[in-house]
């Protein structure tokens, strides 16, 4: 996710003395540390199995005893009345013996039929949760159906930052939707484990009245003008998945060897909006050279009416605003593209380790902007060790965020500067190295902070432990 303000050192600190220089030795492609098995298997497979675990930063959310394999959602939005009609059809697994199936659901919609392999059932929703009375034994995988329909709304966003948008489904003026959800909000548009443990398959089909378009997560499949469907063959947690729907114009491009990429803009939106996204092939070319193969079968990106950004998976949503600029949109393009490696390929297994994705996103960005300039990378650093002591101060250090100010500027800086303390202790090859095994070894799966100092330390035959602690831990800025 894009912060809407400070996320990064101002463009005039890092472009101060830009020269034209040749990009350096960082910019040769590397090869990979080769993975162990183990780094391979567990946590997560293709078929959408997870480990989910209790979030501790926000147990509201969140179901740890189901395990959501897929979910199928045929939906359909009227603009007229505002009304998101939908059957979710859920293919859930109980990784323990449950009473009831209980989901995030919001409280907008009323259920038009629930049923378990097929047979009727009693349900509701109470507390935030979708909940249906029927029991499921411990390793046991049933057929969730459920019909609903309601005007959407949004949840809060849970933050003190007064320039935040709410989360979820947002219905705009025109009768237009989109969404961003992160930490959670999936579930104001579908029945979701709405927590980043559990990553699932997904196939989404929209219908949409003639010359509206939607356009969600995954990779694109056939769409009749009025019916649009996308697919996830690779697992994804629930908060990056997206929708939006709107009177939309697709471009096609393509990226890095042949990689499909899709870009919807409104008529607003031609001209530098749409010019701007159309570079996205030159920022994929560079991230993977650094950090190997695009993780997914295609990508894109939907602009909506936001200040933000984010990496929703195969399909970025981006604030219209964050586009508008003659160059201040690489940064966050390259930051939210990085995030498909750092955050969606493989993410954090609860909130305490956001600093996962934002801290290798902040990084690459960081990379970017001074691409052709290394120099200025040490005048970043310094910058940001300000910035490290302001948002330690503020918000605390990076390793505990706080649960009323999610994504303050601790999560982002700090372990920015932690990874650039890592990369200058083993230098360019082996630190791209580092960052394409962790993203291809964990690929599919959510891991911790633990997993990344093990893998950090078997990659690199180094002892990064106190260095990593410290950084994460540290209500001061390390020396
Ligand atoms: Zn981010």
């Amino acid at each position: 996710m894009r912060r809407a303000l400070a996320t990064t050192i101002t463009a005039a600190v890092l472009l101060a003395g830009c020269s034209s220089a040749p990009v350096r030795s960082q910019g040769q492609p590397l090869t990979a540390v080769s993975a162990t098995a183990e780094d391979r298997t567990d946590r997560t497979n293709r078929d959408g199995t997870s480990a989910p675990v209790a979030d501790p930063i926000y147990p509201a959310y969140g179901n740890p005893a189901l395990d959501v394999l897929h979910y199928d959602l045929s939906l359909t939005w009227s603009p007229p009345t505002r009304t998101l009609t939908g059957t979710a059809t859920i293919k859930v697994r109980a990784v323990r013996a449950v009473a009831q199936l209980r989901l995030d659901f919001s409280a907008a919609y009323t259920l038009r039929a629930i049923s378990v392999d097929g047979a009727a059932v009693p349900g509701r929703i109470a507390d935030g949760d979708l909940v249906v009375d029927k029991a499921v034994t411990a390793g046991s995988t049933v057929t969730l159906a459920v019909g609903y329909t309601g005007i959407p709304t949004t949840v809060a966003m849970p933050s003190h930052r007064r320039d935040v948008e709410p989360l979820g489904l947002t219905v705009t003026a025109d009768g237009s939707l989109w969404t961003m959800q992160e930490p959670y909000g999936a579930s104001t548009w579908y029945p979701a484990n709405d927590q980043p443990s559990d990553k699932a398959l997904y196939d989404i089909a929209v219908t949409v009245p003639s010359g509206w378009a939607a356009i969600a997560s995954g990779t694109p499949g056939p769409s009749d003008g009025v019916t649009f469907r996308y697919s996830s063959a690779v697992p994804v947690a629930s908060y990056l998945t997206t929708l939006a729907v709107g009177q939309y114009t697709k471009t096609e491009l393509q990226g890095p060897h042949g990689l499909p990429i899709t870009l919807w803009t409104r008529a607003a939106d031609g001209g530098q909006r749409l010019d701007n996204l159309k570079a996205l092939p030159v920022y994929l070319q560079w991230l993977e050279e650094r950090f190997g193969p695009y993780p997914f079968a295609s990508t894109g990106a939907v602009l909506v009416p936001s200040q933000s950004a984010m990496e929703t998976q195969q399909m970025m949503t981006i604030g219209d605003s964050v586009v508008d600029g003659g160059s201040g949109s690489a940064g966050v393009l390259v930051h939210e593209l990085a995030h498909q490696w750092f955050g969606d390929a493989v993410g954090p297994a609860t909130w305490q380790d956001v600093w996962l994705n934002e801290g290798w996103a902040s990084y690459a960005e960081q990379l970017y902007r001074a691409k052709s300039d290394p120099a200025a990378m040490d005048r970043w650093e310094q910058a940001a060790r300000d910035l490290d002591a302001a948002a330690r101060d503020s918000a605390g250090p990076p390793g505990h965020p706080r649960a009323d100010s999610f994504a303050e500027n601790n999560v982002y800086v700090c372990p920015a500067l932690m990874l650039r303390q890592i990369h200058k202790a083993i230098g360019d090859e082996r630190f791209f190295a580092l960052g394409r095994a962790w993203a291809a070894s964990n690929a599919g799966t959510a891991r911790t902070r633990a997993d990344f100092v093990t893998f950090v330390n078997r990659q690199t035959g180094r002892d990064f432990t106190d260095l990593i602690n410290t950084w994460l831990d540290s209500p001061k800025t390390p020396a």
